[in-house]
């Protein structure tokens, strides 16, 4: 099983950097994707990767929310010198997106973040970890835009509708749509999605140390609760979890090209 999107180096997980790294090898994650949210990610990033190469994998990116008037600039430049100083050590730009759900007033700046790092993904060949949250039909327009030229996109903590999945796949239609713990709340709309994205097309993952799954709810989220995640989109589709864990680990590796 593949954690496609783990902070785990937060300092949140303590002084043992590996720790947390080594608790989801034990419960079967094999592979854990480190994405980053601005400039001050990177030096974390790449601490524990060096620590834990084999299960590991780096991105870099600005997410909407870090996005301040005076420095994001400053940040993106990082980001940038960093991605294309050592593309190749890199799986994906990200995470990248719109959020209008805590700041809608630098939905402007955020607008041109995002091109910036979807001409940098264009230039680097690299696919895009996206964070879109209640802002889908602005990055729908965002994506109609570079129609055609898109690179390939992973929507992280997927939040959309039935009909975002189709104009979605309108666009692109290998798009891939991240499934994490909101899959196991009793009120949540996900499992309804899940016969409509399909298991070609979901990677797990956990947003930890954000969203962790039931029975964990409430507690620091990590990469070994993964498979909860998992139990839970098999069971929703009525797939053996071997199935779940072959096709997603297939679909990870393929998407993050590792
Ligand atoms: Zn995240």
């Amino acid at each position: 099983m593949i954690d496609t999107h783990t902070h785990l180096y937060l300092p949140d997980y303590g002084e043992d950097k590996c720790a947390a790294v080594d608790r989801a090898l034990s419960s079967g994650v094999t592979m854990m994707v480190l994405p980053g949210v601005d400039a001050d990610s990177i030096a974390p990033i790449r601490e524990l990767h060096s620590l834990r190469p084999e299960a590991t994998a780096m991105c870099a990116g600005l997410h909407p929310t870090e996005i301040h008037p005076e420095n994001w600039r400053s940040h993106f430049e990082k980001i940038e010198s960093e991605l294309r100083s050592h593309p190749d050590e890199y799986v994906a730009i990200g995470e990248m997106g719109l959020d209008l759900y805590w700041d809608q007033s630098t939905l402007k700046m955020q607008f041109e973040a995002a091109e910036a790092q979807l001409d940098l993904a264009d230039k680097l060949n690299l696919p895009v970890v996206i964070h879109c949250r209640e802002a889908m039909s602005q990055m729908l327009d965002l994506m109609q835009a570079r129609a055609g030229q898109l690179p390939n996109m992973v929507f992280h903590c997927y939040s959309g509708t039935g009909d975002d999945i189709s104009r979605l796949r309108r666009l692109l239609p290998d798009v891939k749509f991240g499934i994490g713990g909101v899959v196991t709340f009793k009120k949540s709309r996900l499992p309804e999605l899940l016969p409509i994205i399909g298991i070609n097309h979901i990677l797990l993952e956990t947003d930890a140390p954000w969203l962790a799954p039931v029975p964990m709810r409430g507690k620091q989220n990590e990469s070994a609760y993964i498979p909860y995640i998992a139990a839970r989109i098999a069971s929703e589709l009525n797939l053996p979890i071997e199935q779940v864990d072959e096709i997603t680990t297939a679909s990870a590796r393929e998407f993050f090209r590792m």
